[in-house]
């Protein structure tokens, strides 16, 4: 099976190194050209454009940061769905508009062409671990022809349904949860280090106790307690995955102001230029808070 990865950043590079040290011969195109150094090094192939990827592959994979590059990628003059040969298989692991990965669905089938909407979780540790949960959009057969090879990236592949935008919603919700636990861990830290608590101590003491989660051992031990917030997971682009939610939720007609409330917190430290740091440095913007 030849692979081609489009978009090779702090997801997209573990996952097709991983492709690549199990034997798969990958063809990866990223338009930051020094992104794709670290594939050559390990044995695959640069692609220069898109086109190139499609000449050099049977399933393509795409791990994009935006709708807009998404958009390009796939729907674009050039994308992949104008001239991909309908025995190529496209899946998108971005996690992007449910409404875009409807849209690209729809063209998909009109050409006849196979395509699953499969965002991950776990993170660039899960993508590094092999240990990524896909969350699968999109025909069944399809997932039935490509499960082996997502099963060298992720050891959990669920098909949500047969509608497109079934997996990425389901992401969502699990982004929503992570943008609660992000926020909580914060604001309890903060307070924990300010009552004058040896965070490393109270870490151990919660981490048997209900206050525990998943996301509090990555975001203390991975970044806080290392005082280093190179993603990781950007806070900019779980924001992005936040405002999806909350249109989603628009659309049902239903309002969620406490994530609302989260929405406005993560947009303001992304407005004081913590963007491009992992999630976790939420605790910063948090800490900087004082009451005047
Ligand atoms: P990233 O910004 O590190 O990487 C995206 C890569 O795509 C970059 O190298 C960029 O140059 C490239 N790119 C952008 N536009 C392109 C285009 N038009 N053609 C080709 N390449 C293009 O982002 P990431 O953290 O790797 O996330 C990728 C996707 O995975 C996002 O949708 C994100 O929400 C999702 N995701 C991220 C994480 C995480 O922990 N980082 C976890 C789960 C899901």
């Amino acid at each position: 099976m030849k692979i081609g990865f489009i978009g090779l950043g702090n997801m997209g590079k573990p996952m097709a190194l991983n492709l690549i040290k199990s034997g798969y011969e990958l063809t990866g195109f990223d338009i930051q050209r020094s992104s794709t150094d670290v594939i050559v090094e390990a044995g695959g192939k640069r692609a220069d454009t898109i086109d190139e990827v499609i000449l050099a592959a049977e399933l393509i994979l795409t791990s994009l940061p935006s709708s807009e590059a998404c958009e390009q990628v796939y729907l674009g003059e050039n994308g992949l769905l104008a001239k991909v040969p309908q025995d190529v298989i496209l899946v998108d692991t971005s996690t992007v508009a449910p409404d875009l990965e409807n849209r690209i669905g729809a063209e998909a089938d009109k050409k006849d062409i196979s395509f699953l909407a499969a965002p991950v979780s776990g993170g660039v540790v899960g993508a590094e671990n092999r240990t990524l949960t896909f969350m699968v959009g999109g025909p069944k057969e399809i997932l039935e022809l490509v499960q082996p090879h997502l099963a060298i990236m992720g050891s959990n592949i669920f098909h949500i349904s047969e509608q497109y935008d079934s997996g990425t919603n389901a992401k969502l919700i699990n982004n929503l949860l992570i943008g609660f636990y992000t926020a909580g861990v914060a604001e309890a830290l903060t307070l924990a280090e300010k009552s004058g608590l040896n965070l490393d101590f109270l870490y151990n003491v919660l981490n048997v106790s209900y206050g525990q989660s998943r996301i509090y051992e990555r975001n203390y031990k991975s970044f806080m307690a290392k005082n280093d917030y190179e993603p990781g997971f950007s806070l900019k682009l779980l924001n992005k995955d936040l405002r999806f939610a909350m249109e989603l939720a628009e659309g049902h007609g239903i309002q969620l102001p406490i994530s609302q409330a989260l929405v406005d917190l993560y947009a303001d430290a992304e407005r004081a230029g913590l963007g491009d740091k992992d999630m976790s440095v939420l605790v910063k913007r948090i800490g900087e808070q004082t009451i005047t």
